[in-house]
């Protein structure tokens, strides 16, 4: 039951949210990596007052935190969140971006009016499923700010149906929006105590249905060949060249498997990513990654025997291997609070949504969030092809997750 005749504000809140710059920077030490977020994360405490929301503020990290108290008499029901991310990519400006809805799409490819872009229907086989529906583009010149402006304003909107309909019994409701995802360190400063949510879900996916409750586990491996440099002109019989022997031990990895470029699904991987050196110490750094945490290390020994044989064919050379720590696969966490995962696709099935479950080859602020006490899957936004200039998402889709969002919170009233 949901009241038909509710006038959905999340578009013309998008519409305002995207005017905001609010690109991320992952070049910044400083938190937020840029300032100009909390621009946006002010207007936010603004909408949220005007709501009703009379406790919302930004704190000084540019969180901005709110929440709606439980309206039942039910005492067990547990608070729940919802969490998206103020910021858009650093790899594609944000900076003057002009959206526009175009209405009932009719198939085939969307041109944008400046730079030559062109949203492609056959490299987006989700616009199939749009017929008929509105979807809003940016004009081609800069990316939308769907993911995660998208998010943003759908929370904004559920919080504002709740408010207004007494008859959707829930528990304690929190809100956060984050500075910073893009660039990691969304969950950097997130105080998890004082959000005071039992369990959340970040709104920041993809497709109609989607329920995310499983991301990469990651480590990242640094490995240090030591040479011995000497004039070149005088070097026979002495020097040892660290550059060659990490040449050899880059050739000896699989060429068909454990790659990114060769894999996908559920597949984990170990990919370099830097190389940097000279004859006497090259440094290699390498991420590594698979749903099953327990494969790092057998990652890990591998790439360790294959580092060792290159040193011991260089009689003379030595290495290093350090292993960090970076995330780990949130169902780790989900699996011992399994209707986090039950309610969330319940609140699909009831909107006859077929329910979307897979992994994330990738981590979230919700794997962090997840490890740091607070569970957290990620449910769909309606973003699509986000971090370039032909980022869409389908009004439709934003008023679905709205619903989605208000469902969710009933179900946790009903079932508890
Ligand atoms: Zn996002």
């Amino acid at each position: 039951m949901f009241d038909d005749s509710y006038k959905f504000t999340c578009v013309d809140r998008f519409m305002k949210y995207v005017k905001f710059d609010t690109q991320s920077d992952d070049e910044s030490e400083s938190f937020p990596s840029t300032a100009k977020q909390k621009e946006l994360s002010k207007f936010l405490v603004k909408e949220l007052k005007e709501i009703g929301l009379a406790d919302a503020y930004m704190d000084e990290w540019g969180y901005v935190i709110s929440s709606i108290p439980s309206n039942t008499n039910k005492r067990n029901v547990p608070a729940i969140g919802f969490i998206s991310h103020v910021d858009t990519s650093p790899a594609v400006s944000g900076k003057n971006v002009v959206p526009s809805i175009h209405k009932n799409y009719q198939g085939g490819d969307i041109t944008l009016p400046k730079d030559g872009q062109v949203i492609k229907a056959d490299e987006n086989p989700e616009l199939a499923q749009m017929i008929g529906f509105d979807i809003i583009t940016s004009d081609g010149s800069t990316l939308l700010g769907a993911d995660n402006k998208a998010g943003v304003a759908e929370i904004v909107d559920a919080v504002k149906y709740i408010v207004n309909h007494p008859e959707v019994k829930h528990g304690d409701i929190k809100i956060c929006f984050t500075p910073d995802e893009e660039v990691g360190r969304g969950a950097e400063k997130f105080d998890v105590d004082n959000f005071g949510a039992k369990y959340a879900y970040t709104v920041d996916g993809q497709s109609r249905g989607e329920v995310e409750t499983e991301s990469f586990s990651a480590d990242a491996v640094t490995i240090k060949f030591y040479g011995k440099n000497i004039h070149p002109g005088y070097a026979k019989g002495i020097m040892i060249n660290s550059l060659k022997i990490v040449s050899s031990f880059i050739d000896s990895l699989p060429n068909d498997k454990l790659s990114p470029e060769t894999t996908e699904g559920r597949e984990g991987y170990v990919h370099p990513v830097a190389i940097n050196g000279n004859e006497e110490l090259t440094i290699v750094k390498f991420i590594i990654r698979d749903f099953d945490t327990k494969k790092l290390k057998e990652y890990e020994k591998l790439l360790k025997e294959l580092a060792q044989k290159a040193v011991d064919n260089s009689p003379g050379s030595k290495m290093d291997f350090i292993v960090t720590e970076q995330y780990r696969n949130m169902k780790e966490i989900l699996n011992s609070h399994p209707k986090v995962e039950e309610y969330a696709i319940e609140a699909m099935k009831r909107w006859n949504l077929e329910p979307i479950m897979h992994p994330i080859r990738g981590g979230t602020d919700g794997s962090k969030l997840s490890f740091m006490g607070l569970p957290c899957p990620n449910i769909f936004a309606g973003e699509h092809s986000y971090h370039s200039k032909t980022e869409w998402v389908a009004v439709q889709d934003m008023e679905l997750a709205v619903k989605v969002i208000v469902e969710i919170c009933q179900i946790w009233e009903e079932k508890s």
